[in-house]
């Protein structure tokens, strides 16, 4: 897992700009990361982030651009960025929806100022800041012209697939360990696994973490063909994150005493879980995009 946030924030700048983008943005800002240069996303703002039309991060409008104010919360490899995809209201828009904007901001602009490391249970390969935003002077040639609440929920339900996936394979280490130990562990006389109540729990594990690998694939395979799939995506992505949580569970229950011990890798598979499942978007916001399109 730790690894995977990487894969996630080079994804998620990434598709800001190709889905959102000028050609010339296009050039600009991707041929960055070609020589090296490393992009985050930035969405989350002070208030709720399962709700980006409340942010109050706003753009006002100056000579040759934009100023932007305000607080963004969680970003991931914000200490190690070099370009920021920063999403803002407009002041000049009163819609605020369509008030909704990214912008392209370069690391080391005067007022972009990281506030706090965020210190997390889990996920320890991985670093999180929250960023205050002091009247950042921002070119108008760096706004993403593309309309940006939609253009964020677009990001996110590509990206959404890889996370699911990357859940999917922390369910299944869990799954690892937990087989490896009930075959192991020897209580009078014979491995635990010969106890169905241990070895069914673990059948119904396997046969969902199935499941929810099927139900990526079929996420994956949809944006591939570009067809629509917010649906299938917040599927994979809610079903992936409960079985990860429940995987993790059963594997720490059934270690027992060497489910807490720092020894073994569960405890870690334990913090990493909890710590992740919320990225990108909580299990009421994936269900809330799976409702909203089953009724639409
Ligand atoms: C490891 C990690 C990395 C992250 N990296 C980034 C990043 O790089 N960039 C970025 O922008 N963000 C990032 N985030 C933030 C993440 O997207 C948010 O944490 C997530 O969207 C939830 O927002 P919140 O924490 O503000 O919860 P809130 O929005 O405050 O929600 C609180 C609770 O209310 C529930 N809720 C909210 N609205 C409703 C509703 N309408 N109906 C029912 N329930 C509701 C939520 O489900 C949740 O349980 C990261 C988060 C994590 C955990």
């Amino acid at each position: 897992p730790a690894l995977i946030p990487f894969l996630e924030i080079a994804q998620l700048y990434c598709h800001v700009i190709l889905y959102g983008g000028s050609e010339e943005q296009k050039e600009r800002f991707l041929g960055r990361l070609v020589k090296g240069d490393i992009g985050c996303y930035a969405l989350t703002d002070e208030g709720s982030g399962s709700d980006p039309v409340s942010m109050t991060t706003t753009a006002k409008t100056v000579a040759d651009g934009y100023e932007i104010s305000g607080k963004k919360r969680i970003i991931t490899f914000a200490d190690i960025s070099d370009l920021y995809a920063i999403f803002s209201k407009r002041e000049e828009e009163t819609n605020e929806v369509e008030s909704i904007s990214a912008f392209i901001v370069e690391k080391g602009t005067p007022g972009l100022i990281l506030e706090k490391h965020l210190k997390m249970m889990g996920l320890k390969g991985h670093r999180s800041y929250n960023i205050t935003l002091d009247k950042v002077k921002v070119p108008k040639e760096n706004r993403i012209e593309k309309a940006g609440l939609r253009l964020a929920l677009n990001v996110l339900n590509t990206t959404r697939i890889s996370l699911a996936f990357g859940f999917v394979g922390l369910a299944r280490a869990a799954l690892e360990a937990v087989v490896d130990f009930a075959k192991n562990r020897i209580i009078r006389g014979k491995p635990i696994s010969e106890h169905q109540a241990i070895s069914f729990p673990i059948a119904e594990l396997a046969t969902e973490i199935d499941a929810a690998r099927l139900l990526a694939y079929r996420a994956a395979v949809m944006d591939e063909k570009n067809a629509r799939h917010r649906k299938e995506t917040s599927m994979a992505k809610n079903y992936a994150g409960n079985i990860m949580i429940k995987s993790v569970d059963l594997a720490s229950r059934i270690l027992a005493g060497y489910g807490a011990d720092t020894e073994y890798l569960v405890e870690r598979y334990l913090r990493d879980a909890y710590s992740w499942v919320a990225a990108q978007g909580t299990r009421e916001v994936q269900n809330l995009v799976i409702s909203r399109e089953i009724f639409r």
